[in-house]
């Protein structure tokens, strides 16, 4: 769906707004994506049902967790330009296979999956 790649809004019909692999945007096909996207859209929403603009903007934020070997995995976090954007500055280096990457996709980020189809993550 063509929109805006900061807004998320339809570039002909303003009362549409694009979520998820659907939207035509350059980066964020993850269902982390969503997750960034979500406030944006919701922002914009509850603006133009009160007459008003909304001022949240989607920085192109995508996640991709990739596996390296049993045990390792680098947990790649960037916008769209390129910029990496780590959740964990410090504790989990983007560029580096780690074991803590690797517990992340294996365990953590499932349940976080999973909070975010009901709503509560
Ligand atoms: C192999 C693989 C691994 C991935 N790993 C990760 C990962 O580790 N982390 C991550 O963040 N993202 C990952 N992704 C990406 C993530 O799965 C998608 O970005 C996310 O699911 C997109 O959500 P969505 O709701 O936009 O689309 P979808 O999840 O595709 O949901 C669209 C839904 O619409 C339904 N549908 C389609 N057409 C119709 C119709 N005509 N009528 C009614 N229903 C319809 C479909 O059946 C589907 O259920 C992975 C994707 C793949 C393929």
């Amino acid at each position: 769906m063509e929109c805006d790649q900061k807004t998320l809004r339809h570039l002909r019909y303003p009362e549409i707004f694009a979520l998820g692999d659907v939207a035509g945007v350059p980066k964020g096909k993850t269902a982390a994506s969503v997750k960034w996207q979500v406030p944006v859209v919701e922002d914009h929403l509850i603006a133009a049902i009160e007459g008003k603009e909304g001022t949240a903007t989607y920085d192109g934020y995508t996640s991709c967790p990739l596996i390296t070997r049993v045990g390792r995995a680098m947990l790649v976090e960037f916008d769209y330009n390129n910029n990496l954007v780590p959740s964990f500055p410090g504790a989990i280096a983007p560029l580096e296979e780690l074991w803590i990457s690797w517990l992340m996709k294996e365990v953590a980020l499932k349940a976080t999956y999973n909070a975010m189809l009901r709503g509560k993550a």
